[in-house]
């Protein structure tokens, strides 16, 4: 396990966590999505201040109705104002927060995002969404908390229900139970959530996947996973963010 692509994200904390990775499909998409990312390329230099100001984006991204702004971001940090700016144009050149091209406002961070995707997260009675399939089986485990996912078939529009269990980290129930997930390779523009995200989608049987894989992206590469396979991607991903030296601080668990 020597190989796999791993960053330290902060003292004591890894990314990704490989350990909540047992099956060798997952195993090779998280590779194919830590590739797109290139984490010991694009954050380098990744710091405390920039690590908090993440956090706090995705915490507002959970609490608040819209995306937090630098005010409110100042006041959860102890930082102020001018440094949180600063911070985010750097979380935003390493694609880790996701802004407005014209008025710079927050968008996202990942996994969370103001926009109104298909996939809908629900836990402590708000809901937010998801950027993507793999970013939404994640999101539990991130929180600590369950949540209910609400998505839909990319290729027939038709409903997915997804529950969790044991504070995110496993499933209780996938409606309906034939349900998969695609984790197609494409990564554009610096930004994965108008590129890889839009590629990472679930779909209610795989012969819808297999039917919109030849209309829409037949020859392009990726990966068919299971929901428990996609979580573990997710997990991977998302557990580590809210993570301090093996306890979380997300103020929503
Ligand atoms: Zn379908």
């Amino acid at each position: 396990m020597s190989e796999l692509p791993s960053f330290e994200l902060r003292p004591g904390v890894a990314f990704p966590d490989w350990a909540a990775v047992t099956s060798p499909t997952a195993a090779d998409a998280l590779v194919a999505i830590l590739s797109a990312i290139d984490p010991a390329k694009n954050w380098s230099g990744y710091d405390d201040e920039e690590d908090r100001v993440r956090q706090a984006v995705i915490e507002g991204l959970a609490e608040l109705d819209g995306a937090p702004d630098a005010e409110w971001i100042a006041a959860l940090t102890g930082l102020d104002e001018g440094r949180v700016a600063a911070l985010l144009d750097r979380l935003a050149a390493r694609d880790l927060v996701v802004r407005d091209g014209g008025s710079n406002a927050i968008l996202g961070a990942y996994p969370l995002t103001t926009r109104s995707t298909e996939h809908r997260v629900g836990f402590g009675g708000k809901v937010t969404h998801a950027m993507c399939a793999i970013d939404a089986l994640g999101t539990g485990a991130m929180f600590d908390a369950d949540v209910v996912i609400e998505s839909r078939c990319r290729a027939c529009g038709g409903p997915i229900r997804i529950a969790t269990k044991d504070r995110g980290i496993a499933l209780d129930s996938v409606e309906p139970g034939s349900t998969v997930v695609w984790s197609g390779n494409q990564y554009e523009g610096a930004c994965a959530a108008t590129s890889l995200c839009t590629v990472i989608a679930f779909f209610c049987s795989e012969a819808h996947l297999e039917d919109w894989w030849r209309t829409n992206r037949s020859g392009s590469e990726g990966y068919r996973l299971t929901p428990d396979e996609a979580m573990q991607v997710g997990r991977a991903l998302f557990e580590p963010v809210l993570t301090r030296a093996g306890c979380a601080v997300g103020r929503l668990a």
